[in-house]
């Protein structure tokens, strides 16, 4: 019998990519979706090519707790909510979720197969019925350096990032295309004379950037033209809380005891749906190069390599290249002038797709 599986949020970014992911793996003919909303109950379902009844009430906890999986892509303040009224009331079916609310709870597992699959077997074993999928910059870089951890190769990890528009949400990446598009407005004149000069061209898109006319209701800041080295609310040590957690989740995915550090600075940047880190690895030992690559070769199968030369580079390594597909390439890869055991490199990855929606369809298909 097919189980029944509750769908939360999949009209927002996370749940929509999940969705046409969960078609794409053809998961519809081996469930019974139960499509919920917390605003259009009683509406038409989605258009599947499948009969389905219409959304259900998302806060009908006795909805959620006649389905054998629920999966939420809502938000953190429905998953506090939810969960907590659903199992209050019994509920002991799998709880999957794609907000941050559960993440470090004891009693809960952060899912990324390819990299933590023997944590999650434990976590199952052990009784565990909450999963949640992993912040997406973490998740991103373990996809791409999960294999050196697993080498014990690593003895801390910087990483620089450069995080894409769609990480902060659906609004922020209209505004940044309206900026854009402001800032290409403003500046048209300028560029079409052909007596303006560079700097010209630049006092005029600077004058925009900064002016009244700048839309930046929710971004906060222009990012078009500029960058932001500030994500989310600041935490303890001046680091902020988006840099916290590439601490505590790499280690809670890994299962690390002791600790493994892993700090450095997140930047988001006027890119769409990809995040790119630039990182810094001190090594226990000095690692060839050509081993330092084989193991990340294999770590996961969309883990790929990049040849350390521009044209590659340039080519492959780039958030144009990455968006909306599946790999996670890794490049630049090479020994740091502070010594042997100091590995430079750097990886892209998609940020709706192995930095959302993926690892949550995987453990759905792992729980079925
Ligand atoms: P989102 O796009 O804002 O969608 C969340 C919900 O907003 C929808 O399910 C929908 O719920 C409601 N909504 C209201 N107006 C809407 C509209 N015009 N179009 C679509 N939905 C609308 O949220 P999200 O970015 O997918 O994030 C969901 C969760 O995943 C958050 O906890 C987030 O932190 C987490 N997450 C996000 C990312 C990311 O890259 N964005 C990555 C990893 C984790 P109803 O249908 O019930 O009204």
């Amino acid at each position: 019998m097919n189980k029944r599986v509750a769908i939360v949020g999949w009209r927002g970014m996370v749940g929509s990519v999940l969705v046409d992911r969960m078609r794409e793996e053809q998961l519809f003919s081996h469930i019974d979706p139960v499509f919920c909303s917390t605003s259009q109950a009683g509406a038409p379902a989605p258009d599947l090519g499948i009969d389905l009844p219409p959304l259900a009430d998302a806060y009908d906890v006795s909805t959620l707790c006649d389905t054998d999986i629920v999966v939420s892509c809502q938000g953190g303040d429905y998953s506090t909510r939810m969960h907590e009224e659903v199992r209050k009331a019994g509920y002991r079916g799998a709880w999957i979720d794609a907000a941050s609310a559960l993440r470090m709870r004891n009693d809960s597992v952060i899912v990324l197969d390819p990299v933590n699959q023997p944590v999650m077997d434990r976590a199952r074993a052990a009784g565990v019925v909450d999963y949640i999928g992993g912040n997406c910059t973490v998740s991103l870089l373990l996809m791409a350096i999960g294999g050196l951890f697993r080498q014990q190769w690593v003895e801390w990890v910087s990483t620089m990032t450069y995080q894409a528009a769609s990480g902060a949400g659906a609004r922020q990446m209209r505004e940044l295309i309206a900026q854009m598009d402001h800032l290409s407005a403003a500046c048209r004149a300028t560029l079409k004379d052909p007596g303006a000069s560079a700097l010209d061209l630049e006092r005029t898109l600077s004058a925009a950037l900064r002016g009244e006319a700048m839309p930046t209701e929710a971004l906060g800041h222009p990012l078009a033209a500029s960058l932001l080295p500030w994500i989310d609310r600041g935490v303890e040590h001046g680091a902020t809380r988006e840099e916290w957690k590439g601490h505590v989740e790499c280690n809670k995915i890994l299962g690390n005891d002791p600790e493994i550090p892993v700090d450095g600075i997140c930047v988001r940047v006027g890119s769409m749906r990809c995040h790119a880190q630039a990182v810094t690895i001190k090594l226990r030992q000095d690692v060839p190069l050509d081993e330092i690559e084989h193991v990340l070769h294999e770590s996961t199968p969309w883990t790929r390599i990049v040849p350390n030369t521009r044209e590659a580079t340039l080519e492959k390594l780039t958030p144009a290249a990455v968006s909306g597909t599946l790999d996670i390439p890794v490049g630049r890869i090479h020994k740091l002038r502070m010594g042997p055991e100091y590995l430079g490199l750097f990886t892209v990855g998609d940020q709706l797709l192995w930095g959302a929606a993926e690892p949550l369809l995987r453990t759905l298909q792992w729980l079925l």
